[in-house]
């Protein structure tokens, strides 16, 4: 799945949104959140982002890791 992590955060700028062919980008109170049984992985999300907040989950930055974890209870799937 891929995921939104930090640079969202008080942005959301809802790019994504548009481009996700199944809907499963839903917007919280502070960032976006991708629904990691939804995303079929086709990365339409991840170049339209001005904040480059959109990584594939492997991808992750260090700094950011946690979002793969707390994007998933979000939805309370793990
Ligand atoms: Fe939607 Fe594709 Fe992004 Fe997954 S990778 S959230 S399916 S646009």
């Amino acid at each position: 799945t891929y995921v939104i992590a930090q640079p969202c955060v008080d942005i959301k700028d809802k790019a994504c949104i548009e481009e996700c062919p199944v809907d499963c980008i839903y917007e919280g109170p502070r960032k976006l959140y991708i629904h990691p049984d939804e995303c079929v992985d086709c990365g339409a999300c991840e170049p339209v982002c001005p904040v480059e907040a959109v990584f594939y989950e492997d991808d992750l930055p260090a700094e950011m890791h946690s979002y793969r974890v707390v994007d998933r209870e979000v939805f309370d799937v793990l």
